[in-house]
C-alpha cells in the first residue's frame, strides 16, 4: 500500500492514482463533477455564502429595480432544503401539475443541511451523510402531515428495522468508548464500555460495562471517582428541602454544569467528563444546557430527587431511521418526485444508488425547476405579484411569481425583505443558528476499532466531541462495511462554541470560529485526534486516511428555545411572530417550527403553502 505523505494530501483526497480514488471529480471546471462526490471543504462551501454575507451588510441592497423580469412563476421557493422542496411538493399537489415552480438555493447541491457525501475507493462506493442525519423518533414526534409526505414518497418506517443492523457492532464485541484528552485530564485515555449515560431507544445494545468498573479506569482522582459514583445513588437528594415544583423550576434555570459543581458538589474533573456530551444534540455543552433537559436525556444526578422520571420524547424510539446518506435521501426522493427525469426509480430503496443528473434540474421545458448556485437577495410585493431578485454566477436577475415561500434561514429574511414589520424582523433575526461540523473520513480499514473494542467514541473535552464508525445500514443494494479489513467511513462531529456564555453568543462566536478555519486547519485536528484516540489500536493517519470531507455548517441547527435564556412562551410568541405570512409571501424552514428537525421543516412547508392558497 502506498504511503501517503502530508504533502500528497490536498482538499480532501490523497493525490495518488494508486489509492483508487477519482480526483477528477474534484476539478471544478469538469462539467461531469458530481456534487455529492466532492471532497475537501463542503457544507456551506466557498461560493455559497459570499453574496448572502454582502446582503447582510447593514443598509446595503442589491440594485435590482431596473432589471428586466426574465421569468414568471406561480411559486418561487427560496431555499432548496427539505422544507423548500416539500413546499414545492405541497404546492404542486394543491395547485396541479401545471403549476410553474422555481426553487432557488445558494449551494451547488440541493438538500440544504440534508447533504450526501460519496466516496469511491478501489472501485467501491461508500455513501455517507454530511448533515441532517436521521429521522428522529418518527412514530412519536411526527405529525400526520410529515408521516403522510414520507408515505407518499414511498418511505416505510418498518424497513429500517431490518436495514439498520442494531446487533452488528455489539456482536463484534464493540461498545461506546470515552476519550479523555491529556490537555484536560493529564494523559490521553480511551475507556471502552461507556456506562455514564444511556443511549437512545429501547433495547439499544451497547455492551456497557458495570459502572464501578468503568469509572475505575478514568484518569481522575479517587475523590472525583467517588463523586461521580454518588451521582447515580438513588438515595441521595441534592435538592432536599425543596418541593417537587421548586425542584423542577430550579433545574430549568440551572445549567447541568452548575448543577454538578454547585449543587451536587462535584469537582471540575467530574463536570469535564460530561461537558461536551450534549454538544451533538443541543449544540451546547453542559455549561449552557438546562439540568432539566439532561435529566430527560438520562444524565445522572437526578435519581434521588423524588421526581417522576420524564423521558424526552426524542428518546422513546430506537435511533434507527437512517438512510446511508442520512436525510439527503428525503431531499433526493422529493427532487425525483418533482422532476422525474432527474433520476431513475420509484422507491426508498432504489433512491439509495440512483445517479442524479444535475443537468436536468433546471430545464426550460419543466414546470418544476431547481436552480442551484443562486442566492436570493431581494423579495418585494408589487401589484399582485412578488418580485424576486437573485444572484447567480455574479449576475443579478429578476423573476416574478404569484406566490413565494421563504424556506431559507430566518435570520436572512430581514435582509432580503426589509419591508416586513419591525417586530417580525426582530423575531426572525433572533433565530441564531448553531454552528457545527460533520466530517467524513474515509479509512482503508477499521481494524483498530476491533482492537480497541469500540464503535463510537465520546470525547467530552476534545475538538471532535464524537468519532464513530458509520451506521450499519444496508439498503437498496448498498451494503454497509462488514469486514474490518475493508474501507469504512468514520464520522466526526465538532461543535465550536464558547463555554460560559449565553446560547446565542456562543453560536455567534462559533460561527466565526469555523468560518475562519481552512481545510488544512481541520485536517490537522482530524489527524491529531484520530492518531491519539486510535493510535493504541494501530491506526496511523498518514497511512490509513484515504479521503476527507469536512461539512462545515456555521449556520446549522435552527434555534430551539432554551429555558436558561428564553421565556417559557418563546415558541408561542417569538417563533409564531417570525413565521407570519405577509401578503403573498409565506415563511417556512424548520426555523419556523422552533427546532432543527426534518419533520418540522415538512410541517412548516405545508402550513406555508396552505396559508398562501387559502387567501
Ligand atoms: C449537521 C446537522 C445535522 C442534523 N441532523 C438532524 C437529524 O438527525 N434529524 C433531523 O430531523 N434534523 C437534523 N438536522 C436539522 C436540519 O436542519 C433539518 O433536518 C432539515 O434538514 C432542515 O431543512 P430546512 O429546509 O428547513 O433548512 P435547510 O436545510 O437549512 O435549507 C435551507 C436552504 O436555504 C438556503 N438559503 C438560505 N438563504 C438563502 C438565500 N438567500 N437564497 C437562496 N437559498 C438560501 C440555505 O443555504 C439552505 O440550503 C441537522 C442539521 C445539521 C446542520
Amino acid at each position: 500500500m502506498p504511503r501517503i505523505t502530508r504533502r500528497d494530501f490536498l482538499n480532501g483526497v490523497a493525490l495518488t492514482v494508486a489509492s483508487g480514488l477519482t480526483p477528477a471529480a474534484q476539478v471544478a471546471a469538469d462539467p461531469a463533477r458530481y456534487p455529492p462526490a466532492l471532497t475537501g471543504m463542503r457544507g456551506q462551501h466557498e461560493g455559497s455564502f459570499e453574496v448572502a454575507h454582502a446582503v447582510g451588510r447593514e443598509g446595503w441592497r442589491y440594485p435590482i429595480e431596473s432589471l428586466a423580469i426574465e421569468e414568471s412563476y406561480d411559486l418561487v421557493v427560496v431555499g432548496g432544503g427539505i422544507s423548500g422542496l416539500a413546499a414545492a411538493w405541497f404546492y404542486r399537489r394543491a395547485a396541479g401539475d401545471d403549476a410553474r415552480i422555481l426553487v432557488l438555493d445558494n449551494h451547488d447541491d440541493f438538500g440544504g443541511h440534508a447533504k450526501r457525501n460519496d466516496f469511491t475507493i478501489n472501485g467501491r462506493t461508500l455513501i455517507g451523510y454530511g448533515g441532517s442525519q436521521s429521522l428522529q423518533s418518527p412514530k412519536t414526534l411526527y405529525s400526520p402531515v410529515a408521516r403522510g409526505l414520507l408515505r407518499d414518497l414511498g418511505v416505510t418506517l418498518g424497513a429500517f428495522q431490518t436495514a439498520f443492523d442494531r446487533s452488528f457492532y455489539p456482536s463484534l464485541g464493540l461498545s461506546r468508548g470515552v476519550f479523555l484528552a491529556r490537555e484536560t485530564f493529564g494523559r490521553d485515555v480511551l475507556v471502552a464500555g461507556d456506562a455514564l449515560t444511556v443511549p437512545q431507544g429501547e433495547g439499544a445494545q451497547i455492551n456497557a460495562r458495570p459502572l464501578g468498573e468503568f469509572v475505575a479506569e478514568l484518569p481522575i482522582t479517587d475523590s472525583s471517582k467517588a463523586q461521580l459514583l454518588a451521582l447515580y445513588d438513588a438515595g441521595r437528594d441534592a435538592l432536599r428541602g425543596k418541593s417537587p415544583a421548586e425542584k423542577k423550576a430550579f433545574l430549568k434555570k440551572t445549567s447541568y454544569r452548575d448543577y454538578l459543581m454547585k449543587t451536587c458538589g462535584c469537582s471540575e474533573e467530574v463536570a469535564n467528563c460530561f461537558q461536551g456530551r450534549p454538544l451533538g444534540f443541543f449544540g451546547l455543552g453542559c455549561d449552557a444546557v438546562p439540568a432539566a433537559d439532561l435529566a430527560e436525556f438520562g444524565y445522572p444526578g437526578f435519581a434521588g430527587l423524588g421526581l417522576t422520571a420524564e423521558h424526552a420524547a426524542e428518546r422513546r424510539e430506537p435511533y434507527i431511521y437512517h438512510f446511508p446518506d442520512g436525510n439527503a435521501a428525503i431531499a433526493r426522493l422529493l427532487v425525483r418526485a418533482l422532476i422525474p427525469n432527474a433520476a431513475p426509480g420509484h422507491t426508498m430503496d432504489d433512491v439509495v444508488l440512483a445517479p442524479f443528473d444535475y443537468a436536468n434540474l433546471d430545464r426550460i421545458e419543466q414546470n418544476v425547476r431547481v436552480r442551484l448556485n443562486s442566492t436570493c437577495v431581494d423579495v418585494r410585493e408589487q401589484d399582485v405579484k412578488v418580485r424576486i431578485g437573485y444572484v447567480r454566477d455574479g449576475t443579478t436577475r429578476r423573476v416574478e411569481t404569484k406566490h413565494a415561500v421563504l424556506a431559507c434561514f430566518h435570520m436572512m429574511i430581514p435582509h432580503i425583505m426589509p419591508s416586513l414589520p419591525a417586530a417580525q424582523r426582530e423575531a426572525l433575526a433572533s433565530n441564531v443558528k448553531t454552528p457545527l461540523v460533520y466530517t467524513n473520513v474515509l479509512v482503508r480499514d477499521w481494524r483498530p476499532w476491533i482492537e480497541l473494542k469500540v464503535s463510537s467514541i465520546s470525547a467530552p473535552m476534545s475538538f471532535h466531541n464524537t468519532v464513530s464508525l458509520d451506521f450499519p445500514v444496508s439498503m437498496g443494494g448498498y451494503q454497509h462495511a462488514r469486514d474490518p479489513g475493508e474501507p469504512m467511513l468514520l464520522h466526526l462531529a465538532h461543535v465550536p462554541g464558547a463555554p460560559g456564555l449565553d446560547a446565542r453568543t456562543q453560536f455567534r462566536i462559533g460561527q466565526i470560529k469555523i468560518y475562519q478555519m481552512t481545510f488544512a486547519d481541520f485536517e490537522e485536528r482530524i489527524r491529531d485526534e484520530l492518531d491519539r484516540m486510535l493510535g493504541p489500536g494501530g491506526f496511523v493517519s498518514a497511512r490509513d486516511i484515504a479521503a476527507i470531507t469536512v461539512n462545515r455548517w456555521p449556520h446549522g441547527y435552527g434555534y430551539a428555545a432554551n429555558s436558561l435564556f428564553d421565556p417559557d412562551d418563546y415558541d408561542e410568541t417569538v417563533v409564531k411572530r417570525a413565521r407570519q405570512t405577509v401578503g403573498r409571501v409565506a415563511i417556512a424552514n424548520s426555523d419556523a417550527g422552533g427546532d432543527a428537525y426534518v419533520h418540522l421543516a415538512i410541517d412548516q412547508a405545508e402550513r406555508a403553502v396552505r396559508e398562501l392558497l387559502q387567501q
